[in-house]
């Protein structure tokens, strides 16, 4: 039956699938709604053992390399060479002069962090890393490899932007290569009590209060589990490292007002496909969802996030073939790796402030709109097209981008609860106004950008942001 009925919507046309896709949807729920209704009494059965057993990821250690660094500590003019993962190729052999200051103030390699729910501790301190000028390249499977890969990253970036950079003024930031961190949680089933043990794998993600950008170790959920993104590190890929440095940078800009009193609860925030990515090992299925500001903050810091790690083009900072990211997450990718549009439409932008956790087909089939990261693409991908439109440089870019954030602060953002759509609009929409003090908006260009956010305001409005 069920197979039956996917083979006939293949047939369908595209548009006609996604109504079959949203329809299943609101149907499955429906279901399930009624299921639970009916089945109280048991509905726990099969709980403790489905989060106990998928829990666990199991992490791949790195190794510490045996070279050791002899002699020089002159990095002037010292080229490092790794394998970076540009342009779905893993093999680039890139060779990049690293930049003396790289914005980094301690590099902690394979830390064990112990964490109660959201409070992080750290057990061991990891082993400290510094740059050697005489090892010009390390294993593959080495924490110096994964390190020396970022670095690798963020050198390129720190070198393109150096004045952008410099008026900033940022403070340096801690990284953390492969640390295990272990959540520990407790399931408790009738008089039963399930200690939960799992670490975090397969992410990465910057924290403000810890001020550090983290890059997991990679691992498996379940035996028999392949490595997710063909089995490429995140730290080979020079999107990820500059996307958790764009996140640094927007948390600079807005702490002036936009302050922490939301995302201090919210501990690691991971930044690859959030579901899935630690199973909630005390809620149930169908978490009641928390509506308030957090959302529109976190959705416009994964905009910006994507936005400055797109700033040095697809060439270095590509997500080729790395798996659903690279239709989701791709600014110069034009719809989801579902093919639907990237647009802020009435139906999505509902489904992004529903206090009902919503079905999930996965990111080949559906787009996860209650997803912060799915509703920042869509304000990073139009953003990306008003760059275009602009024929604006890299650099001009950047500046645009760090205008928008510092005029964030401005605005009149109403924090309460049930104001989400309304400071989304401010927010978005302030794009408009800020990229009009520098640049001329055509009335066409400033129509195009608002049509991608139709639940928030109408492309008849376009007089009111441009001139
Ligand atoms: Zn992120």
């Amino acid at each position: 039956m069920t197979s039956i009925f996917f083979i006939k919507i293949r047939f369908l046309k595209r548009d006609s699938f996604f109504v079959v896709i949203k329809v299943m949807k609101k149907f499955i729920l429906l279901n399930i709604v009624i299921l639970v209704a009916y089945s109280c009494g048991k509905k726990t059965t099969n709980k403790s053992s489905r989060y106990v057993k998928k829990s666990i990821g199991t992490p791949i250690p790195l190794k510490f390399s045996k070279q050791s660094c002899l002699g020089s500590l002159d990095i002037s003019d010292s080229i490092a060479k790794t394998d970076l993962y540009l342009q779905g190729d893993y093999s680039s052999n890139v060779s990049i002069p690293i930049n003396d200051k790289l914005m980094i103030n301690s590099i902690k390699m394979g830390n064990e962090i112990f964490s109660f729910r959201d409070d992080l501790e750290i057990k061991n301190s990891g082993k400290n890393y510094s740059y050697c000028p005489d090892i010009d390249f390390y294993q593959k499977d080495t924490y110096e490899d994964a390190t020396r890969s970022v670095e690798t990253a963020l050198s390129k970036f720190k070198t393109k932007f150096a004045d952008n950079l410099m008026e900033l003024n940022l403070p340096d930031i801690k990284l953390w290569v492969a640390p295990m961190i272990e959540i520990k949680s407790i399931y408790r089933e009738k008089n039963t009590k399930y200690d939960i043990r799992q670490f975090l794998i397969n992410n990465a993600f910057y924290s403000y209060e810890l001020g550090a950008m983290a890059f997991l170790p990679q691992g498996y959920q379940e035996d028999g589990d392949e490595l997710p993104f063909d089995g490429v590190p995140l730290w080979k890929i020079p999107m990820v490292a500059l996307h958790e440095y764009g996140h640094h940078i927007f948390e600079i800009l807005i702490k002036d007002k936009w302050d922490y009193v939301f995302s201090k609860k919210t501990g690691v925030n991971p930044c690859i496909d959030p579901r899935g990515f630690v199973e909630k090992a005390n809620k149930a299925v169908f978490d009641e969802r928390v509506i308030n500001f957090e959302l529109v903050r976190g959705a416009l810091h994964e905009g910006f996030a994507d936005l400055v790690s797109s700033l040095l083009g697809t060439d270095y900072a590509s997500l080729e073939n790395i798996g659903c990211m690279e239709g989701n997450r791709e600014v110069h990718v034009a719809r989801f790796t579902n093919w639907s549009d990237k647009t802020l439409d009435q139906d999505a932008l509902d489904e992004f402030l529903s206090d009902t956790e919503a079905f999930y087909f996965g990111c080949g089939l559906d787009v996860d709109y209650q997803d912060i990261h799915i509703i920042g693409a869509i304000f990073a991908r139009h953003v990306h097209v008003l760059f275009e439109e602009l024929a604006l440089t890299p650099e001009q870019r950047f500046e645009l981008l760090v205008d928008w954030a510092k005029n964030l602060n401005k605005l009149k953002i109403n924090t309460q609860s049930g104001n989400e759509k309304y400071n989304l609009k401010l927010t978005i929409m302030s794009m408009l106004t800020v990229a009009q003090k520098k640049f001329s908006l055509t009335d066409k260009v400033c129509k195009q950008y608002i049509r991608g956010f139709t639940a928030l305001e109408s492309a008849e409005n376009s007089h009111y942001y441009c001139q």
